[in-house]
């Protein structure tokens, strides 16, 4: 799995280049401007899951280093928010072009630190730059309104940011989600304190770093690296933080409601899932079936998107489980940095100890572990790309979130019976539908309870789009303006376009 194929040794290399100031100066926090330890000096380790060694130490800050950079963030906000837009679009450009440079280093960077195959993490680099640019388009027209006159009322709608935000990232994929959530915060005018995810800290650092680079000015982003329950839980608790958006699991978002209780937080939750891909019998097969595999396999399956149900109707149910057998036996697992491999190792032992227990669910619960199962021998958290097949919808591997290379397939005969399926669950993210049956596909659409449904396609983002969940899988909506309705406040101003009779009380 280790062997020395062209490509690998060279991206080693230069990994090696990229590294080496990480081990040496480690990860620290970065408030107002300046990079600074932990007030507490307590650090923790962060270890590659492709051998579990050491990559370096990161500052593990906690409820101080939160107070600090909650407060440079309030003090940044007004010269932010009052910025001249074409400024403000011109840094965000800058920010684009920063990722774009160092987008190799990003992408091996990220590789070495989740696990992720380097043929997926390049493109993720590219897509954060999108992101930026995406948004800086959108700075001029941020405060926008409405106007809605009434026979005695000029009424005018702006908005304005919301004032310094919290914004707290998972470990997949973590500089693409990052650069999704913190692009549209600065676009509006937001000052922001982000806290990453414990177990990926390389490469929000590194995007901290391209923003300081293109002239961000001191306080706008702030940097607090720690843990969930102390830093998270500091920053979604602390008064100076107006709102927090949150990408994780449903059970953290549900705590991070419970936090932000008292201080009335705002919130901004994208969830966890466990999407159905349903595939009727006139649909073209051959797409369904990448599509299926591309959608689970891809990004070791740790996507909140990915299609982790896989609904067959039972007229094509034999023949295409067939087919998906003998591919997903043939997904390359190796070594990231490998150009070749599709599938890497899953992040952590925790991580890997959990999507394995699912084998002997699977076994326990009587299904067909069809494909995997099973996870390669030696160093890292590698497993086997999984189907497992002669599935109930009630089952544990057809109900809960495994977020890993884990696909479990259930049968169908009817539409309704299908609908009923896909919408049994507590989850409600994505849904992909397979049919050349127009009338059927639009009738589903309208039945499925998913944020985001795709009908003869898989997952293909485009940014004016509004991306989010329902059900457990979330609250609110990012994309096209939707993100400013998350981070900015609506005013309305009502101006007398003449004397209308005022009620004259005590006169
Ligand atoms: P997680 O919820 O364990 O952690 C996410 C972040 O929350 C981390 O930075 C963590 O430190 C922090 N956190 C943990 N406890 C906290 C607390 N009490 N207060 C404040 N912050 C806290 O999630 P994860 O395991 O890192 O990521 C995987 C999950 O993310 C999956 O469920 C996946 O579906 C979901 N996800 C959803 C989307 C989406 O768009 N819907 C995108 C990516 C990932």
């Amino acid at each position: 799995m280790t062997d020395q194929q062209p490509g690998l040794a060279d991206n080693l290399a230069s990994l090696e280049t990229h590294l080496a100031r990480f081990r040496q100066e480690g990860i620290q926090n970065h408030i107002n401007g300046k990079n600074v330890p932990a007030r507490s000096g307590e650090t923790f380790e962060t270890r590659s899951p492709v051998d579990g060694s050491l990559i370096c130490t990161v500052a593990k800050g906690g409820a101080d280093d939160v107070d600090a950079a909650a407060r440079a963030a309030k003090a940044a906000f007004p010269a932010w928010r009052d910025m001249k837009a074409s400024d403000r679009k011109a840094i965000l450009h800058r920010i684009a072009d920063g990722i774009v440079a160092r987008s190799e280093e990003i992408a091996l960077c990220e590789c070495w630190d989740t696990g992720q195959a380097l043929r997926f993490m390049s493109k993720a680099a590219l897509r954060g730059a999108e992101n930026f640019r995406f948004f800086a388009d959108k700075v001029a027209s941020s405060r926008d309104g409405q106007s809605l006159p009434s026979p005695t009322l000029m009424n005018i709608t702006t908005r304005v940011p919301i004032g310094p935000v919290g914004i707290i990232t998972p470990w997949n994929t973590p500089f693409m989600l990052s650069t999704w959530k913190i692009a549209p915060a600065l676009a509006a005018g937001c000052t922001v304190v982000h806290k990453p995810a414990e177990l990926s800290p390389l490469t929000a650092r590194l995007l901290m770093e391209i923003a300081a680079d293109a002239g961000l000015p001191d306080g706008v982003w702030n940097l607090i690296n720690g843990f969930g329950e102390d830093a998270g839980k500091a920053l979604t608790e602390h008064r100076a933080i107006k709102a927090i958006a949150f990408v994780g699991e449903s059970r953290t978002g549900s705590m991070i409601m419970k936090q932000g209780a008292d201080t009335l937080k705002r919130v901004h939750f994208e969830l966890g899932g466990k999407n159905p891909v349903i595939v009727f019998d006139d649909a073209d097969l051959d797409r369904a079936l990448d599509a299926a595999i591309f959608m689970i396999y891809s990004l070791n399956g740790e996507r909140c998107t990915s299609s982790s149900r896989l609904l067959l109707q039972d007229t094509i149910a034999e023949t295409f489980q067939q087919k998906l057998i003998e591919r997903v036996n043939k997904i390359r697992v190796g070594h990231p940095l490998d150009p070749k491999t599709e599938m890497g190792p899953l992040i952590a032992k925790d991580h890997y100890d959990k999507v394995t227990s699912y084998f002997d669910i699977a076994r326990s619960d009587g299904a067909t572990i069809a494909a995997g199962g099973t996870a390669p021998e030696g160093d890292g958290f590698f497993v086997n790309p999984t189907l497992f097949t002669n599935a109930r919808p009630d089952m544990r591997i057809a109900q809960e979130e495994i977020f890993g290379p884990v696909l479990t397939t259930l049968t169908f005969t009817s539409e309704e019976e299908a609908l009923e399926i896909a919408n049994g669950i507590e989850y409600g993210l994505t849904g992909y539908i397979w049919t050349n049956d127009l009338t059927r596909s639009l009738r589903f659409a309208n039945g499925l309870e998913a944020g985001m449904i795709w009908v003869n396609s898989e997952n293909v983002r485009h940014l004016p789009t509004p991306f989010g969940g329902v059900k457990a899988s979330g609250i609110g909506r990012d994309g096209g303006d939707w993100s400013f309705d998350f981070y900015m406040e609506q005013k309305h101003i009502g101006l007398a376009i003449g004397k209308h009779p005022i009620a004259r009380l005590g006169a």
